[in-house]
Formats: C-alpha cells, structure tokens, sequence
C-alpha cells in the first residue's frame, strides 16, 4: 500500500543526531516524523556503539578488579569467575532499556515514528520501504539527513562479525578468543581491544602510525600507551596488514612495516578490524535530490547545517567534525532551532572527547602540539593522581593514582585553551573544563573556584593552579 503524509520536518535515521533533533523540532511546534530502518531507535550509538562498549568496559574493568585489586582492599574470594552469557545479558538489557526510552520520548513529544529504509525522492519527499512491507511516501517542508555511519573494512578482508569482526562483533562474541589481533589503535579498537584482554585473551593492537590515538594530546598518548602495555595489551606500531588468511582454524595475517620491510605473519582467533568509519551516503537517494558530497565522501553543509539544497539538512556523523555522539546530538538541536527560525549554534573548540580505556582520558580544547603549531604562547600546569588525597583512598595496586591532569592557558591572558586529563575519572571530570572553557574561564578562575575535599576533581584545580601560579600539594 502506499499512502502521503505531509510534515514541517522529515528526520531520515534516528541516531543520536536524528532522535535529538526530532525531539528538539517538534518541542519548537512542528509538526515532525522520524524514519528509521534498524527497527530500533538510538542508532550507532545506543545500539552498536558507545552503550553496550561501555557496560562491557565497565563489567570487564569489575572482573578485574575482583581478580587483581580486591584483596588489597582486604576483600578476598575463593575463587573469581566469568560468567561471559551473563555479562553479554547486562550490557543487552541496558541498550533495550535505552532504545524504548526513546521510543517513549518519542510519544510524549509526539514525533512519529516511520519503521523502514527511506530514500530521497525529491527534496521534499522521501520514499519509505516499511519494515513490515509495503511503502510509505513521506512529504516535508525540510529534511535533515541523519543517517550515520558504519565500519570501513579493510581491501580485501571482509567481515564475517565471528573471526573477523568489525567493532559490531567484538561487542557480542561467544567466547572469550585466545588471541586477538585489532587492527587500528584508534578509541574504539583501544577500548574493545582493552574489554577482551580483560577477559583473558592475548591481544596485540596493530598501528600503522608511530604512535596511538593520534588526535590526542601526545604527551597523555605516551602516558596512556605507556600504562596499557604494563596491563599487558601488546602493540605493534608503524605495522601495515597486508593480508589476513581465514582458510584455516586459526586466522593468518600477513603484516609489514608501514614505511616498507621484511614480512611477518601473525595468528590469532579473532581479528577486528578498528581502521575508522564511513558516512553512510550510498543508499539515500542524493544523487536524485541533487545533495553534494565534499571531497571526504560526507555531505556537504554550510555553517547552518544546510546542503546545497535549501531545504536540505544534515548533522552528526556524516557530515564534518568529529564522529562522536554528543557532536551529533548538539548539531540536531542547533539545526532544529535554525529550521524553526532561531539561533542554532554549535562550538566546535569546545567539544569534549573521552576514551573509556583504564585510566579513561578525556579532553577539550587544543592539544600542545597545536598550540606550537599555530604559534601560540601558553603556560602549561599539570598536577598527578598520584599527590591526590582521593585517589590514594581509592587505590591498593597503583591503578588509581595513575595519570595527571593537564591544563594549557594563553601566557598573555591566562584564558584556558585545552586541558587533558589522564585517570579513573576523566570521563566525568572534563565536563568541568568544558564548562570553564565554555565560559570563557582562566586558568586562575577554576583556580579560585572552591573544590569539595576530598575528590579527584582537586587535582582538576590544582593543575589550574599550577597554569596560573603553584600548586599547593605537589
Ligand atoms: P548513527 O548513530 O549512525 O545513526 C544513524 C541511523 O540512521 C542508524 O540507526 C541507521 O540505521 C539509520 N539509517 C541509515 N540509513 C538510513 C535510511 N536510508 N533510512 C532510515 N534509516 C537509516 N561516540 C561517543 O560520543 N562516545 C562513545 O563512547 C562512543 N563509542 C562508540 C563505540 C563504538 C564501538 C562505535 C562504533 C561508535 C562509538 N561512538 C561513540 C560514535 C557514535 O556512535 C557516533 O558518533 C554516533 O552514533 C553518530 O550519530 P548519528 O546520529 O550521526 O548516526
């Protein structure tokens, strides 16, 4: 059957981006409808992405901790066992409960839900191919194009999501393997590559670059490169993969020096493959709308989320920037406010970014190798874990007080310009920096700013303090 229905807004994909801006749209008075094609909201994230990481982050991160840190807190068990089906029904029952949340925000706002594979059919009408059969042919004032991201794969290696995984896979294998190889030392190859090693595999992390985490501060990248190599996650840098062999039992690949050398082969159960993501844009239907691609294969937009189809829009990971969830949320509400006739604004020099590895590390603002690049003069205060009162309450092997906190503030006015954090709380604590430098803050003005005693967030002030003047406790 085939019907029409006509709205201020159409949302294709109903991700972080698209759910958010549906949301925020119809909170503004229009009239909205959001189509998406998994048959579960939330997208990447909620689904296959930065959810179930997590809870698998965090029950791995509790298995070890009850293997090598309880009885340091006098806390002792006969014997520590991984339930691995049981760990897997956490993390499931999290995203479920995630995703029907937002099928539930969905009603209260009254967004309306199409379940199916839309595609553009002009630039004011999408065509639905419904889950439950049959089509829908959806009419719209304006569209915002949300439709994501996937896996790249690597020439020649294709998926099976069993023995050769995208990140997909290595969130529900079966079993722990015995040895796993990820291919790329990116977040997600650092974070999924950490949860397996925890659980008992041999993991080796190839890195084509010289060093990990290339985005990141160099000096928290070492640090962090550093201590997960003391947790016995093995790396091999400058490494280029030829070739990976899966005729046999076990997986064979073919490895190289990435500036050209000698061949080695390595064997493992499991390889997955963590080399980055592509946007989404093969299947929506652009090329009929007439919706440009830069030169990275995203879609084009200007400062106001617009393609060069007017009345065209498109946010979150197939567009510019960084693919992360929050990026993609804050454009769906800046874009819903531009299309409701406001001002929608995202600040792209303040967008936090975490890796949930052990210790997490976050950041915001410029890295000190930017600043040097670009020529700018900064003091640069940095305050360790290990003279925080809070962490030492928390410790018994060393794992708590590992890390620092980093701030870099202009020499001339003080104002902050990044911090980066190395710890067990990271992920939360930059929030603050995010904040302070939101608003414009120095490094003087967090160091004046009252912190509770004891909490890590103190080392958070006192490497403010160190930027501005001394610190008092190191
Ligand atoms: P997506 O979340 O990809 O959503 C797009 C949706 O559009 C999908 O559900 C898709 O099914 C749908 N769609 C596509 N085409 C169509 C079509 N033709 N018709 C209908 N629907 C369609 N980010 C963080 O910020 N923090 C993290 O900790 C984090 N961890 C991650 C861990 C992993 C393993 C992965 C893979 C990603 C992680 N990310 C994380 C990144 C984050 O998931 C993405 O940045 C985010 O999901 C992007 O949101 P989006 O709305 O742009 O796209």
């Amino acid at each position: 059957s085939s019907n029409t229905t006509e709205h201020d807004v159409a949302v294709l994909g109903g991700g972080p981006g698209g759910y958010v801006a549906a949301i925020k749209a119809a909170q503004l008075g229009l009239k909205v409808t959001c189509i998406e094609k998994r048959g579960r909201l939330g997208g990447t994230c909620l689904n296959v992405g930065c959810i179930p990481s997590k809870a698998l982050l965090n029950s791995s991160h509790m298995y070890e901790e009850a293997l090598h840190s309880f009885a340091g807190h006098g806390i002792t068990f006969k014997d520590v066992k991984l339930d691995l089906d049981a760990m897997m029904k956490q993390k499931s029952k999290a995203v479920d409960v995630l995703t029907k949340g937002v099928e539930g925000l969905f009603r209260k706002n009254k967004v309306s839900y199409v379940r199916g594979t839309g595609k553009l059919k002009s630039k004011n009408e999408i065509l639905v191919e419904l889950l439950d059969g049959g089509t829908e042919t959806i009419k719209a004032k304006n569209i915002v194009i949300a439709a994501g991201s996937e896996s790249a794969s690597l020439p020649g290696v294709a998926f099976d999501e069993k023995r050769v995984v995208s990140s997909t896979g290595a969130l529900s294998l079966g079993q722990v393997p015995k040895r796993m190889v990820v291919i790329g030392g990116g977040y997600i190859g650092l974070e999924m590559g950490s949860v397996w090693r925890r659980l008992g595999s041999e993991v080796t992390v190839l890195e084509y670059l010289d060093h990990i985490v290339p985005m990141i501060d160099r000096e928290v990248a070492d640090h962090l490169y550093k201590t997960l190599q003391k947790q016995n996650l093995k790396f091999k840098l400058g490494t280029k993969v030829v070739g990976v062999d899966s005729s046999g039992s076990t997986l064979k690949l073919t490895v190289e020096p990435s500036k050209g050398g000698k061949q080695e082969n390595l064997e493992c159960d499991v390889v997955l493959v963590a080399t980055g993501r592509k946007p989404n844009t093969g299947e929506l239907g652009l090329d009929i709308a007439g919706v440009k691609l830069n030169s990275k294969g995203q879609i084009e937009v200007d400062d106001h989320f617009r393609t060069n189809i007017s009345n065209i829009y498109a946010i979150g990971d197939l567009i510019r920037g960084p693919m992360l969830a929050h990026k993609a949320e804050d454009e769906g509400v800046a874009c819903a406010e531009i299309i409701a006739g406001k001002p929608g604004h995202v600040n792209y020099d303040v967008i936090p970014s975490v890796i949930y590895t052990f210790p997490e590390v976050a950041s915001v603002g410029k890295t000190e190798e930017e600043l040097k690049q670009a020529n700018i003069e900064y003091n640069k205060g940095v305050f360790p874990f290990l003279a925080n009162s809070r962490a030492r309450t928390n410790d018994s092997q060393g794992e708590s007080i590992q890390g620092m906190v980093k701030v870099l503030a202009d020499k001339k006015t003080d104002r902050i310009l990044g911090i980066h954090i190395i710890g067990s709380n990271a992920g939360e604590m930059i929030a603050e920096g995010a904040l302070a430098m939101e608003y414009g803050a120095s490094s003087e003005d967090v160091a004046r700013t009252c912190h509770a005693h004891p909490t890590l967030s103190e080392a958070f002030r006192e490497a403010h303090m160190a930027a501005f003047s001394k610190p008092i406790n190191f």
